[in-house]
């Protein structure tokens, strides 16, 4: 069983390659897990139901990472991290969405937990159209 970590991520990375390296390298492939911080820039995502795919939006400039959440699993036979974020501006407006690669580390602070039991293993889920936990 692995232990809970905390890391600093690097700045001007891509925020969701770097927390997937950081369970990559410690080879945990279930977990949650949280990150503060701030960003640079931001892309998010919103998944329309209607078109079975992932709208992205790019929000520009220094961002407080309020709140990401998130877990580790399997697909396709490696680590997959699944995140959402909600970032805050100088005015203290808060956006959020799915997390997607092209957000830029300002500072980020992670902290990892693994988890026990079986390792969630995604897959194509018809109803939703997403990669689902197949049942376990
Ligand atoms: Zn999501």
């Amino acid at each position: 069983m692995h232990e809970p970590f905390l890391a600093r991520l690097p700045m001007g990375e891509d925020l969701l390659e770097s927390i997937t390296e950081a369970f990559k390298e410690r080879s945990i492939p279930k977990a949650s897990f949280v990150v503060i911080g701030a960003v640079t820039s931001a892309v998010l995502a919103f998944y329309d139901p209607q078109t079975r795919k992932y709208e992205n939006k790019e929000f520009p400039g220094l961002l407080e990472i309020a709140s990401c959440v998130g877990n580790v699993s399997e697909r396709d036979g490696g680590i997959f991290v699944h995140a959402h974020i909600t970032l805050a501006g100088e005015d203290f407006q808060c956006v959020g969405g799915h997390l997607m690669q092209g957000t830029k580390i300002f500072a980020a602070e992670l902290q990892g937990i693994p988890v026990p039991g079986k390792t969630p293993i995604r897959e194509y889920d018809e109803p939703t159209g997403l990669f689902l936990w197949a049942e376990f």
